[in-house]
């Protein structure tokens, strides 16, 4: 069963690892209000346990400065979802800040047939999905494992600070992956999840996006 980002960040949340306040509105008005709430510039995200790949599907919209550009966006994520999946059961939108601009990473983690539970690392978009620049270790990670993970990327460079860019706060990004690993340890139902991204900064970071999956039928 997937969990959607609100679930998801909601369960990672719980035991202290950093994600970005999401939340639902399920009429344009409500999207609206939670907006200027938040604060401007928001995100307005598809809320759908049948979506997995939110942008691909049309039902991701980033940096809306207005309350009119949040109804516009609200109204069109819907009418893109329902004309490309009919079938999809919609929870609604959801409404986050739009995070400032920091170095994406990925943590993720998967059951491996002989292993167990593996945590996955790497740093966002081409890094991963093109160049396959990942490090992993089994669960539970000791200290030492979550710093090596995040050293041996080939990517590293770009988190010591490139190009008079300041660097990234490496030890929370280790407490991070931490925390993660216990989340997994402490919940062997957990079949899959994906942190992505979790943006990096010179102090601290924050998961924007989080994809939980649960076993169906575990005891
Ligand atoms: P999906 O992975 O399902 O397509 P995401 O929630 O990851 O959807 O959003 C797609 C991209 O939009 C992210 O990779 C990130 O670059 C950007 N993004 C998402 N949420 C935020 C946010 N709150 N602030 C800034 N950028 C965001
Ligand atoms: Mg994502």
């Amino acid at each position: 069963m997937l969990l959607t980002e609100l679930e998801s960040k909601k369960l990672l949340s719980q035991s202290g690892i950093n994600v970005n306040e999401t939340e639902l509105a399920t009429y344009r008005d409500e999207a609206i209000s939670l907006s200027k709430r938040l604060g401007f510039p928001v995100v307005l995200k598809i809320v759908s346990p049948d979506i997995v790949h939110k942008s691909d599907a049309g039902g991701v919209r980033l940096g809306l400065n207005t309350p009119e550009q949040v109804g516009e966006a609200y109204d069109g994520i819907l009418k893109a979802i329902r004309e490309k999946y009919p079938n999809a059961r919609i929870d609604g939108v959801s409404v986050q800040k739009m995070a400032p601009p920091g170095v994406e990473v990925i943590i993720g983690m998967y059951k491996d047939a002989q292993f167990g539970p593996v945590l996955m690392f790497g740093l966002g978009g081409v890094w991963v999905e093109v160049l396959k620049d990942v490090s992993f270790r089994i669960v539970p990670l000791t200290r030492e494992d979550a710093a090596e993970m995040i050293r041996e990327i080939k990517g590293y460079a770009l988190l010591k600070g490139f190009r008079g860019q300041e660097p990234v706060d490496i030890s929370n990004l280790e407490e991070m992956m931490l925390k993660i690993s216990s989340f997994v340890e402490q919940n062997p139902r957990i079949k899959e999840m994906d942190l992505n991204p979790v943006f990096a900064y010179a102090r601290g970071a924050v998961a924007v996006d989080a994809r939980v999956v649960v076993e169906d039928n575990a005891q």
